[in-house]
């Protein structure tokens, strides 16, 4: 995968683009802060500004999401901004719902820790899926034959008081041949990224509780996220069990 313009610059929320393509309902932008989705994370939301030359007059729409075709990042829009009324051209203000960040980002970041927990207290035990909402839910699909599932609930308080210890989380990058090597940084056997073009794989550091990589949006630091509650572990097939956690506040 390329590195997002949102890795580079995680803070960056508003800026300029120029509008490189349209159609009824979407556009494609010069630059985008947007997090696309993927590895079972909704994508970033938000809005666009823009102005029409042809007679001063401007228009607004919502982003709802991103679709991506090959190299086209398409801004999907709540309206139809083609044919018929402007069609945002030239310049226009990008805007992502900070909220919406924080919000997924949280539930992301500690379905990392969760996932530490998971690893260590079951053995090396793998994620088979992943569903961050921008609600407030998520879920974890974790391969774990023979479990019993109020261990797995159990994980709630750990998880809880890595929030309140405030770890450090960073990005960073490595040699995907190398970190192949390193058993369990590839943790999940369904979510992790693909390396960028230059052979390099994001890594995602919780300081002194875990390291996988990951391609998703994250805090810089746990102690940013709202309590987590987890509200169910139910078995699905013989394998799998899957957590169901939400904000607890
Ligand atoms: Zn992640």
């Amino acid at each position: 995968m390329a590195i997002y313009l949102c890795h580079q610059e995680p803070g960056l929320l508003v800026h300029d683009a120029e509008v490189v393509a349209s159609r009824p309902g979407a556009v494609a932008l010069s630059r985008s802060a947007f997090h696309p989705g993927g590895g079972g994370q909704v994508s970033d939301r938000g809005h666009i500004t823009w102005s029409d030359a042809s007679d001063a007059s401007g228009g607004e729409a919502d982003v709802t999401g991103i679709e991506i075709d090959g190299d086209t990042w398409w801004h999907l829009l709540d309206r139809d901004v083609e044919p018929s009324g402007t069609v945002p051209s030239g310049v226009v203000e990008v805007r992502v719902d900070g909220d919406h960040r924080h919000r997924v980002a949280s539930l992301h970041t500690m379905s990392h820790v969760l996932n530490a927990f998971v690893f260590d207290e079951f053995a090396g035990a793998l994620v088979t899926g992943a569903q961050i909402n921008g609600d407030g839910t998520g879920r974890m699909d974790f391969d774990l034959p023979e479990v019993d599932n109020e261990r797995v609930r159990a994980l709630e308080a750990p998880v809880n008081d890595v929030i309140a210890r405030g770890l450090a989380v960073r990005s960073v990058y490595v040699d995907a041949g190398d970190a192949e090597a390193v058993a369990g940084l590839v943790r999940s056997m369904s979510v992790a990224p693909p390396p960028t073009p230059d052979g390099l794989l994001r890594i995602i550091d919780i300081d002194g509780l875990d390291r996988q990589a990951c391609g998703g949006t994250h805090l810089s630091n746990t102690a940013e996220s709202p309590l987590i509650r987890i509200t169910k572990v139910e078995n699905k097939g013989r394998h799998n069990r899957r957590v169901r956690f939400v904000f607890a506040e």
